[in-house]
This record gives C-alpha cells, structure tokens and sequence, in this order.
C-alpha cells in the first residue's frame, strides 16, 4: 500500500463507530475530576525540549530513547510531548497558577508521543487523562488523588482493577538508597545491559525500571526502598494507606514499584489489570514535590497521575463492560420530488432546533435505496413524503423496529414525532420490568 493510504506505525485511528465510548469515557473523566474540585488544563502538543529533559530525567527510558525531537525551521530544539504533567507544570509556573490559591487542581486529556516498538496497549501516539495537585503535601491529598481515579474506573463499569502502592522516599532518605543499590549493582555489572551500566552512576533506581528481561531479573532481587524510608517519609506513607482505608480503598504495598519518570518522590501508585496482557498497568503516578520548584516555580509538593486511555479502553472491551450504544438517528425523512424535498428541509430545521436527530436525502436517490440507508443507520422512524402527502397534509411514520405505522399530520410533525419516541421509550422500559 502506498504511503498516502498508510497511518503511522503505533498509530490508531477512533473511527465513528467507536467514537461516542471514547466521548462517554471522557465525559465521566471530566465529570469526576470535577467532583473534586479538579478543573481541566489545555496545553500544547510541544514543549522546548528541555521542558521534558529537565521534568522526566535524562536517564529515564522516555528520555533516552522513546523521545520525538525535531529542530523547528528556527533552529530551536522541540519535543512531542511523551506525558503531560511537564508541560502543565510549565504552564502553572509560567502562568502564575502556583502564585495563586493552593492547592492547584488541574485535570487534562490529551495525545502523547513515544518512539516505542509497537505492541498491544503499546502505541505510539497514544492518550492520557490526568490530574496534577498541585501545593499539596499531605497524605490525605495522596489519598483524595487515588480515591478519584478509583471512582472513576468504577463508574465507567471497570469491574476488576488493583491498586498497588508503594513510597520512593525523600532525596533525603534515597541517599543511603542509592548507596545500597550501587553496592548490589556493582557485583552484576557484566550481566547489566549497557543502559543500566551507564545509569548505575547517575541514577542506579533507573535499573529497577529497565524492560530488558535480565536487568529485571536482577532488579527482582535489589534492595527495597521501604526498607530505607526516614521517618518522615515511613509516617507519610502510614497515613496514606490510613486514608484510603478510611475510604474502603483496597490496596497492596508493591515494593517494586518505582515508575519510569524521574520526578517521582514518595508515594507511587499503579493500577493494574490482569485482562490486558503485558502492558497491565492502566494508570501510574505518584508525588513530584521537587518538580515544581526543578522547573523554576516554588517549592510547592505536588502529585498526580495519567492514565492511558487506550489501556483503558481494553480493559473495558476485554472485560465486556456495558458501553453506551451510539446515539441513534431519530428520523429518516424519505422526500420523493422537489416540492417534498423542500418541505423536508423545513421540517428537518424545525426538528434539529428542538433537539431531534434529523437526516434527510442528500444524494437525490430513490425510494427502495433511501429506505435502505435509513435502516443501515439505525433511524427509529422513517416518513416518506411524495406529492400526495404534502397535498393532504398527511403522511405514514413508520416505527422501524416494530414495522408498524401510524398515520401523521405533516405539520404537527414535530409533536407526533415526540410522542412516539415518548411510547417507544415507555414499551422499552415495561419490557425490562
Ligand atoms: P509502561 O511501563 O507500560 O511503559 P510508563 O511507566 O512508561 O508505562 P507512564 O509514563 O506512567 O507509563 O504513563 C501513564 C500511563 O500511560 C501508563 O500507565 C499507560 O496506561 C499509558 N501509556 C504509557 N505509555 C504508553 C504507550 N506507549 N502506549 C499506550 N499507553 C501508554
Ligand atoms: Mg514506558
């Protein structure tokens, strides 16, 4: 196939058939987010490149390799953005949000970029929705943050979903860390992969998070960060599983987890499901608070998470959740002639204005093959107006589920359409009780 008729490779396309579970997906993320108290934040698709050098880390995978950067026509270096929480931090720097009332409770849904090898739940452009915290260091905002995502898988009919947790530590308390994780990675450094030798100076946490299957296979049996934590951080940690019991929250304590991004501190949190194969984990996040201020905003603790909406989709799909069905069109005007082709468009205008999905012909066919496009659509009802129709005033609506008809006055449309959607709507619920 030529290239012209080619999408991207790792790209996807939500095609019209798909589209509305996307919408309602979306809809309840805003919906919840705003219960609390979340407002959403828009930013662009690229950042300078060093918005995300200096967020993400320079020894993280998604810096290192999965980046898409690309000089502009004026020589400066941009970057698709592979997550969104740096370039939403930009924006409340520069923008003045930190300066103003905290905590800061910004949500987004948005396309993120990453040159990774192609796979199920592994794409190339992909979506997030997430929430950013930001000015928030107590445990209870950790626990209001995973609460919310919580609500959220369940109230789009995620019937299975685990949470783990797990805290990072300090700066302060990774020190000793650090050292701990050298002095085991440094008796495995000829099986390491070179990445992982590179990183054993700068950023030996980095390992833990390696995909190769023998770097994992030694990071399974590293030191573990819990075991490390001060007792600042040891009682943050105590308190956030407190609040997400007092909430029903269930949870296990996954030392392993540490996340792919360098600007995570403390708490991190994965939801994991067991029905999407390899890539299981649907939304990670965490505490950043020393990202705000690496960025050149205000020492302020922050947290959030992103979610990965096609993961999330699957989950959906390979759990054979209830979606909603795609909204259907209400009517089907059938006009034969030039003189039912004008009244058809009144009344379609009259319609569409009171809210009815409306469609008429626009490709000048016959009867037998508009009739035929009605069905394929799925219209609730259909009517032909010809010439006799608009001379009598009256015309046949034809329910097309049941096959019957009734007889109408073509200019009390608008009503007797209203009260046969009202009785379809009426049977339909007397046939579930
Ligand atoms: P993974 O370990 O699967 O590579 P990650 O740690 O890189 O994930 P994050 O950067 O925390 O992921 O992104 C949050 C969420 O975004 C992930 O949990 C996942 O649902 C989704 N996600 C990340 N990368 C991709 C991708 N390439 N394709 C589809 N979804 C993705
Ligand atoms: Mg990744």
């Amino acid at each position: 196939m030529a290239e012209i008729n080619r999408a991207i490779k790792g790209t996807n396309d939500i095609l019209p058939s798909e589209s509305h579970e996307w919408q309602f997906v979306e809809q309840k993320m805003l919906e919840t987010a705003s219960l609390y108290g979340f407002k959403e934040i828009r930013v662009p698709v690229f950042e300078h490149t060093e918005v995300f050098l200096r967020s993400v880390g320079d020894t993280t995978d998604v810096v290192q390799k999965e980046m898409y950067t690309f000089d502009d026509k004026g020589g400066r270096s941009i970057t698709l953005r592979p997550e969104l929480t740096a370039g939403v931090i930009r924006s409340a720097i520069e923008k003045g949000l930190v300066n103003g009332a905290l905590p800061v409770k910004v949500c987004y849904i948005g396309g993120c970029y990453r040159y990774e090898k192609p796979q199920a739940g592994r794409l190339r452009e992909f979506h997030q929705f997430g929430v950013e915290c930001i000015g928030a260091a107590e445990p209870n905002a950790d626990a209001e943050v995973i609460a919310l995502a919580r609500q959220l898988l369940d109230s789009i009919g995620v019937k299975k979903i685990a949470l783990e947790i797990n805290s990072i530590g300090c700066l302060e308390c990774r020190k000793e860390y650090h050292k701990a994780l050298k002095e085991y990675f440094s008796q495995n450094t000829d099986k390491l992969c070179g990445t992982c030798n590179e990183r054993l100076d700068r950023n030996p946490m980095r390992i833990l998070d390696c995909k190769s299957p023998i770097c994992s296979e030694i990071a399974a049996k590293a030191p573990v960060v819990l075991d490390y934590l001060c007792d600042d951080c040891r009682e943050h940690f105590e308190k956030v599983k407190g609040y997400l019991k007092a909430q029903n929250i269930e949870f296990t304590v996954n030392p392993h987890i540490v996340r792919g991004l360098d600007y995570y501190t403390r708490t991190v949190f994965e939801f994991v499901s067991g029905d999407i194969g390899a890539q299981s984990t649907v939304c990670g996040g965490g505490r950043y608070d020393g990202l705000v201020s690496q960025m050149g905003g205000p020492t302020v603790a922050s947290l959030g998470f992103g979610m990965g909406i096609e993961r999330l989709m699957l989950v959906l799909k390979n759990q054979g959740a209830e979606l909603p069905e795609a909204p259907k069109t209400d009517l089907y005007i059938v006009p034969m002639g030039e003189k039912a082709l004008l009244k058809a468009t009144e009344l379609c205008a009259l319609l569409r204005r009171e809210g009815y999905k409306v469609q008429t012909d626009i490709c000048a066919r016959g009867i037998k093959a508009q009739m035929k496009y009605a069905d394929k659509i799925g219209a609730k009802f259909t009517v032909v107006l010809g010439d006799n129709e608009i001379e009598t005033g009256k015309a046949r609506l034809k329910d097309m589920a049941e096959g019957t008809e009734r007889e109408i006055k073509v200019d009390e449309l608008l009503d007797e359409l209203g009260e046969a959607i009202r009785e379809q709507i009426f049977k339909s619920i007397a046939e579930i009780m």
